[in-house]
């Protein structure tokens, strides 16, 4: 990014820059090194409950634990990812982990948790994904219906139809779809809705909110009664509190995911606390 100096020109590079710069390409090639050598990745997992509290599935949540920098968040590498590139082979690896942690689960008499994995837009866009992932599901000889994607409204820079098409083909398996950060972006609603999605998720910006902002909360309600009227069901995250998860539930919310229940922990660790 060009910076502005006092008389208006702009100046290319400056020494913070070079810094920025020569840091993304390091945080690149220590990514693509963790990628490759399957280390420092490790999937951690939130429960989803439902109405009655009980435990139905869960979020998978990468975790970066940098040797040098130590902890890293998904909020920063995951971008740089998909900028580089890198988010295809890290995607590979999110979903083959995913495939490990539902077989896991079967073993362990867990079959009916449902596993939620964040599937970023340009990765969903490669035109193997489909592809890709019906393998990794034979592989493991997982239940295509223990596992739901999700995808943020940016998966509408692509082509719409090749978007529905895409999750059509996996909706057949028996894959679920929820669309994540819901009411956060800029597309038209319409055309959003387009999308043959089963679940929408209330962003954690709405939810902190909702108790002391009423316009917040007019989202909220706005969110749980469209989801109805269209038919899907609707999961709010972020639930920090007991009031919090009260109110969703006054208003309907079908289910609930936050630190209230959980924070993200390791697989074996939410296998231990599930029960
Ligand atoms: P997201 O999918 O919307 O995930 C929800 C985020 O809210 C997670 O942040 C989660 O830890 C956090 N969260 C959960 N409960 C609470 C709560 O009660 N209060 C608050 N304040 N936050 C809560 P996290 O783990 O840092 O992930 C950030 C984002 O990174 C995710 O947002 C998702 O977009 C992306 N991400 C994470 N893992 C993956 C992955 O495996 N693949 C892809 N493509 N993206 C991922
Ligand atoms: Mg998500
Ligand atoms: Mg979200
Ligand atoms: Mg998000």
């Amino acid at each position: 990014e060009a910076k502005r100096c006092g008389l208006g020109q702009i100046q290319l590079f400056h020494p913070q820059m070079a810094d920025t710069m020569e840091h993304r390409v390091r945080m690149e090639s220590d990514l693509r090194w963790a990628i490759e050598n399957n280390q420092q990745l490790e999937l951690y997992l939130q429960p989803q409950l439902n109405r009655s509290r009980q435990v139905i599935g869960a979020e998978a949540l990468i975790r970066w634990q940098h040797p040098k920098q130590g902890f890293i968040s998904p909020a920063e590498f995951i971008p740089l990812a998909e900028e580089t590139g890198l988010i295809v082979s890290l995607g590979d690896w999110v979903n083959q982990q995913a495939c490990k942690i539902i077989k896991q689960w079967q073993q362990l008499g867990m079959a009916h948790l449902v596993l939620s994995i964040n599937v970023s837009s340009p990765q969903f866009q490669q035109l193997d994904f489909v592809d890709k992932l019906n393998d990794l599901i034979r592989q493991y000889d997982v239940p295509p219906g223990s596992l739901k994607i999700e995808l943020t409204e940016s998966v509408l820079m692509q082509n719409v139809d090749e978007v529905i098409g895409k999750i059509n083909e996996l909706k057949q398996l028996g894959i679920q779809f929820a669309l994540d950060d819901f009411g956060t972006g800029y597309s038209s609603l319409s055309y959003l809705m387009k999308l043959p999605f089963d679940l929408l998720k209330i962003d954690v910006s709405f939810v902190r909110e909702m108790l002391s902002s009423p316009e917040k909360d007019a989202i909220v309600r706005t969110i749980v009664q469209l989801s109805h009227n269209l038919g899907l069901s609707v999961v709010a995250e972020g639930v920090e509190t007991e009031q919090h998860f009260q109110h969703l539930q006054m208003l309907g919310c079908d289910s609930f995911q936050g630190f209230l229940f959980s924070k993200p922990v390791p697989a074996v660790e939410f296998q231990q606390q599930t029960p």
